[in-house]
This record gives structure tokens, C-alpha cells and sequence, in this order.
């Protein structure tokens, strides 16, 4: 069984300019134990995803429709209570900045306790201080009894997020969801945090979504990319395969202008932007920034085509009758 399943998830904003659909039916799964990276620009739909899974859309931001399973129990239905239980518990998020994150005017120690505190109840003070402290160190943290009283101010970006992934992990999630969790941070400390995670997750065998833009991130991570666009989700694909043989164009387009994928490859951006939710064009949403798109493109969105069961595009090109027609 898969750890979680999302399915046709439509999540709308109702804002005072009307509707925006930020997702149009995104559907994905995770296994136990398993990496997946899901990759897009700005816009596209990645971290409203992870927001709906935690439902902390705010007061503005709505699941319409489709269906989120977690181990079986079906997140959509359950109440505001049941959701703050398994948020920081179950399911945990590292966000991007942790000076945002953590709250200013607690020492950092005190709030990976009181997140154990929080789903623990039958701790004691000291066992969810001594966890904090565990954690600390588990994270790569020296002198942690000591850091334990400091303010996070008073600690770097890189040991910041070091906290943000312990109060993350203080619970033994089954899914951490990390949303660009190292964008912020320098390439010497991000490449410390991603062997951390990637240890993390061989050593406890907890399931990571990794939320990022930087391909790089991605081919040192994952096990299973999928590429969203425009609030849907236009490729899943194994993590070799995807960078080997991208199919739909907004991947290749997003391979073709990594620098970091071939130092020795000419760039390519791809040209115009991410349409805004609201203001989608008709047919496929990649259209007009699609080297390749054809007239059918223009008017009808495609379907997702299938090879084998975890392969998927969205893309008229690998529909032989459309394309043919
Ligand atoms: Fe390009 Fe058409 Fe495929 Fe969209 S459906 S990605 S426009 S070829």
C-alpha cells in the first residue's frame, strides 16, 4: 500500500478578484521509504500541493474536490483537531526559510520540545528535553546541551535549518515534506543539510517529499520525479529515466537549462513565463511556450498516457491519433 495517494486534487483560492484554481487535478503516490521530487517554476502548483496535504491553506485556499490518502485514512474528511495531530507527528514540513519558521523569541531547544511535548503528552519535561537534545545531535549539531538556550538568532542560516528539520523530525514522521528546503542556505552548508536528509532517510526509512526548482537537488535525491505545470502534474517518471530521456517538452526545456545537469551543454531558457492560475490559456497550458506544440494543443488539453505504472506524461505528442490528425 502506498503511504500516501493523492487523487484528482482541485484546490481553489476564493479571493476578492473571484476563483483562482491553483490545482487542476493533481494525482501522485508515495511509498514507504521512497524520495520523490516534484519539480516546476514558480507557480506551478508545488508548494499549494504540500499545503493542501497539511490543509494549511488559510482562510482563502479550498479543496474542491479529489482525495488525499494517508496510510488509508482519508485527509480531506478529517476535522481541524484530527489534522493538528498529525501535522509535526505523521506528516512533518521543513519550509525554506527557518528564520521565518522558528519563533523569535523562543530558545530553539524549547521549541523541539514542545513539539514532542505536543504529541507526546505523556512526557515529562525532561524525556522531551533529552529528546530535543538527541535531536540536536542527530542533526549535526555541536555543543547541542548548550545550543539548546540560544535564541535562534543567535545561530547561523545553516544550523537554523538544522533546527527546523530536528522540531521536523522530533515525532519519527513516516512523511517529511520539505518545501525547497535549502534555497536560502549557501551551496557548502546546502550540501550538508541534503546529506543529512539523505542519511535521515536511509537510516529511518521515512518517505520525503522534496519540493525544489533546482534540478540539481533533484538528481542527487530522489528515486522518482514528478513535474508539475500550471497546477497539474505533465510528467512522472523514474529519476534516471527523467533526466536520460525527459518526454514531455516543459521537461526537457527545464533539463535543457540547468547548468549544473552538463557543464559543456549550451543553455537554453525556456521562453515566456508560468501562466497565472487565473489566466490560463485554452487547450494544453504549455502552448505558447512549447517549441513544439501543434493546432490540437491550441484548443484541447491532452490526457495523461501511460508506460508502465509509474511513467506518465501529459503531452498530445505521445498521442499517435492526434498526432496524425
Ligand atoms: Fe507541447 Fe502540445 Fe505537448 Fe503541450 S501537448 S507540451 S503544447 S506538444
Amino acid at each position: 500500500m502506498n503511504l500516501l495517494e493523492v487523487k484528482d486534487l482541485h484546490t481553489h483560492f476564493h479571493t476578492d478578484q473571484g476563483v483562482v484554481p491553483a490545482l487542476n487535478g493533481v494525482s501522485f503516490s508515495i511509498k514507504k521509504g521512497e524520495v520523490l521530487g516534484i519539480v516546476g517554476e514558480s507557480g506551478c502548483g508545488k508548494s499549494v500541493t504540500s499545503l493542501s496535504i497539511l490543509q494549511l491553506l488559510g482562510n482563502k485556499g479550498k479543496i474542491e474536490r479529489g482525495s488525499i490518502q494517508f496510510k488509508g485514512q482519508e485527509l480531506t474528511t478529517f476535522s481541524k483537531k484530527q489534522m493538528r495531530k498529525i501535522r509535526g507527528d505523521e506528516i512533518s514540513m521543513i519550509f525554506q526559510e527557518p528564520l521565518t519558521s522558528l519563533n523569535p523569541l523562543i530558545r530553539v531547544g524549547k521549541q523541539i520540545s514542545e513539539t514532542v511535548m505536543l504529541h507526546r503528552e505523556y512526557f515529562s519535561k525532561k524525556q522531551a528535553k533529552d529528546r530535543a537534545i538527541q535531536m540536536m545531535k542527530t542533526v549535526g549539531i555541536p555543543q547541542a546541551e548548550e545550543k539548546y538556550n540560544h535564541y535562534p538568532h543567535q545561530l547561523s542560516g545553516g544550523m537554523r535549518q538544522r533546527i527546523m528539520i530536528a522540531i521536523a523530525l522530533a515525532c519519527d514522521p513516516e512523511l517529511l515534506i520539505a518545501d525547497e528546503p535549502t534555497t536560502a542556505l549557501d551551496v557548502t552548508i546546502q550540501e550538508q543539510i541534503l546529506g543529512l536528509m539523505k542519511k535521515i532517510a536511509r537510516e529511518t526509512g521515512t518517505s520525503i517529499i522534496f519540493i525544489t526548482h533546482d534540478l540539481g537537488v533533484v538528481a542527487e535525491m530522489v528515486d522518482r520525479v514528478i513535474v508539475m505545470y500550471s497546477g497539474q502534474v505533465v510528467e512522472e517518471n523514474d529519476v534516471i529515466r527523467f533526466f536520460e530521456q525527459p518526454k514531455h517538452p516543459y521537461s526537457q526545456g527545464l533539463i535543457n537549462s540547468t547548468p549544473a545537469i552538463d557543464q559543456e551543454q549550451k543553455l537554453e531558457a525556456i521562453r515566456g513565463n508560468v501562466p497565472a492560475p487565473a489566466n490560463k490559456p485554452a487547450g494544453c497550458p504549455f502552448h505558447p511556450r512549447c517549441p513544439v506544440a501543434m493546432d490540437v494543443c491550441k484548443t484541447t488539453v491532452p490526457s495523461d498516457i501511460y508506460f508502465g505504472e509509474q511513467e506518465m506524461v501529459n503531452c498530445w505528442l505521445y498521442d499517435e491519433e492526434a498526432k496524425t490528425s
